[in-house]
């Protein structure tokens, strides 16, 4: 059928209100429909009191407002909340709530599974199927809106959104920004730029893109501090290398005089968290305003990695910080719902193959 109706949650400000002039109506109707949707939660147009009987019928006739429904919801002892996000086809993406005193963070998924390879990610044991679309991405942040009792203007339950779960969210571009675009816009979510985060494994050509169109916060996954060492853990990094990739975390500093690049490293046993690569680390950051977002590794089945001890993280973490380099330690939350970082997986129907390969060594290997 050519007249599918258009989801207009796949619309961010820009994209709805070019849509209301096509269809021959005012801009600012767009700013009424987006109060409804992301403020009030309201998806049925009938219900949208102040958008003339017309414009509704209109709006039916060609367009539909679909979030993404839960097929269920986790709490874990500590508080942490996860999401099954239902995505079309069989799939299922993760979404997860963490709440501390001052803030509560939400963890979104770019895709359905990783077409990257990191090693020590369980979600890239499952495989890559599809790129989320627009109103898949926001749609998580809309239903755990709706699920906290989140409100946009105190802002209260829902303050920081993180691109952090399923996925390479550089490597859906498009969809991720619309819907970055929605988490900052007053009629959507409000939040202030720097407080939603993207975080990337390093696409360099991405982090440019990113930089020209989209006022966030950017985190990096870094994990070593050589190229032999990353080049294990993180693949990409043969194409886009540690120099090269803290050319553009620079070069994205230079519109963003106030800001700093949050680096991620997942501490594992005996690979990367030895006091010479702390001290490496330490080479690496100190011309980069940056923070050191250190991750004690979370095990999942089939991994061939294990958790540093604590000593040897507080020590880690001391290196660096007589260094003067910031370095808060991610405690782990939400391990009893396997909601912790690098323990997303979601359902994902794999396209790729490598969930089977994968498993086929994991079972040689015993
Ligand atoms: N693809 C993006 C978004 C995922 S963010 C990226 O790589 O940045 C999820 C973070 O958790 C990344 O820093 C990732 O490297 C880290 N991570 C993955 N597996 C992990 C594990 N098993 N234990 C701890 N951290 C992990």
């Amino acid at each position: 059928m050519s007249n599918e109706r258009i989801n207009l949650m796949n619309l961010d400000r820009a994209g709805l209100e070019n849509h209301f002039e096509s269809i021959g109506e005012k801009r600012f109707r767009a700013h009424q429909l987006m109060k409804w949707i992301y403020h009030h939660g309201v998806t049925d147009l009938n219900a949208m009191t102040d958008v003339g009987k017309k414009l509704r019928e209109k709006l039916e006739a060609t367009s539909e407002i679909r979030p993404p429904t839960v097929k269920y919801q986790k709490v874990s002892t500590d508080g942490t909340a996860k999401w099954l996000v239902d995505i079309a086809g069989g799939n299922a993406v993760e979404t997860v709530y963490i709440p501390e005193p001052t803030r509560g963070t939400l963890c979104v998924s770019s895709q359905v599974g990783c077409a990257l390879n990191c090693t020590f990610c369980s979600t890239a044991t499952q495989g890559f199927n599809r790129n989320l679309t627009t109103s898949e991405v926001i749609g998580q942040v809309w239903l755990a809106a709706q699920a906290l009792g989140h409100d946009a203007k105190t802002n209260r339950r829902l303050t920081n959104v993180v691109m952090m779960g399923m996925g390479e969210p550089l490597l859906n571009f498009d969809a991720v920004v619309p819907a970055m675009n929605l988490m900052r816009d007053d009629y959507a979510f409000g939040l202030a730029n720097k407080r939603v985060t993207l975080s990337t494994a390093g696409l360099v050509p991405g982090i440019d893109k990113l930089s020209e169109m989209c006022d966030v916060s950017l985190a990096v996954s870094l994990h070593a501090p050589n190229d032999e060492l990353r080049d294990q853990l993180v693949p990409l990094n043969k194409k886009y290398p540690i120099a090269e990739l803290l050319a553009a975390c620079q070069r994205y500093l230079v519109n963003r005089p106030r800001a700093s690049i949050t680096f991620e490293y997942t501490l594992m046993k005996g690979v990367n968290d030895k006091p010479e690569h702390a001290r490496a680390l330490v080479k690496l950051l100190r011309k980069m305003p940056s923070k050191l977002n250190l991750i004690p590794f979370n095990p999942f089945p089939g991994t061939r990695y294990e958790r540093s001890d604590e000593a040897t993280i507080r020590q880690f973490q001391a290196i660096v910080m007589q260094a003067d380099l910031i370095a808060t330690v991610r405690r782990t939350r939400g391990d009893d719902i396997d909601a912790a970082c690098g323990q997303l997986v979601g359902n994902v129907l794999d396209r790729t193959r490598r969930s089977a390969r994968m498993k086929a060594q994991s079972e040689a290997h015993v």
